[in-house]
């Protein structure tokens, strides 16, 4: 059986205790048999009655912080199911803190009959307010993307400086800022960062400072 960190101190601390509680008299005895209740073995199986059962099982990375954590998503009909930790995830090892836990939630809500329905504060489509317009505009995802490309390219052509005032090759555009996002890998925004850089932008950061 391979052992985690998180087992085995949980493992030797479950020892200890009950070492400690034997010596002082106080360990817990073990509850009589009664005939007629059916050991464990033969309780009904309830397995195939999980709601993951037909889940297609997708990975993802937590969206909430920069820590990265690996969550399974379980998705049937174009819906998630249910989300859980990724044990085979070399950050998290199948742990999430109680914000990823409730990842869940973050898709879907509870109505007054406790079924769970679409969150309707979630963002599905990309917004977009023209400078000085008070309000958003719908758009898709290949005009939002064309659009951004055409505004880096203009912005960087007209602000690109290959030497300082000093006669020294600086090779940088002051005129853009770049921001990671926590809802990536580290791996996507390292990518991320080293196309900023190769652009000449000085101005990068990440909202979880990664
Ligand atoms: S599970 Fe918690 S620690 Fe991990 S990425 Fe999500 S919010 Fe951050």
């Amino acid at each position: 059986m391979k052992v985690s960190r998180r087992n085995f101190l949980w493992i030797a601390g479950a020892a200890v205790s009950g070492t400690l509680a034997a010596k002082l008299g106080c360990a817990p005895k073990q509850p009589p048999v009664e005939p007629g209740v059916p050991e464990p073995a033969d309780q009904p199986v309830i397995a195939e009655d999980l709601r993951i059962q037909y889940a297609k099982t997708v990975t993802t990375v937590c969206s909430i912080c920069g820590v990265g954590c690996g969550v399974l998503c379980y998705v049937e009909n174009g819906k998630i199911v249910a989300t859980e930790g990724d044990p085979d995830h070399p950050v998290s090892e199948g742990s999430l803190c109680s914000k990823g836990s409730a990842l869940f939630n973050q898709y879907y809500v509870y109505n007054e009959k406790g079924e769970a329905v679409p969150n309707p504060q979630r963002l599905t489509k990309v917004l977009y307010r023209a400078p000085k317009a008070k309000d958003w505009e719908v758009k898709d995802w290949n005009w939002a993307l064309e659009t951004m490309a055409q505004r880096i390219k203009k912005t960087r052509d007209e602000y690109f400086t290959e030497k300082n005032a000093a006669g020294a090759t600086v090779n940088r555009c002051t005129a853009l800022a770049w921001l990671g996002s926590a809802m990536c890998t580290n791996e996507e925004n390292y990518l991320f960062q080293k196309l900023g850089r190769a652009l000449g932008i000085t101005n990068l950061d990440h909202c979880a400072r990664l």
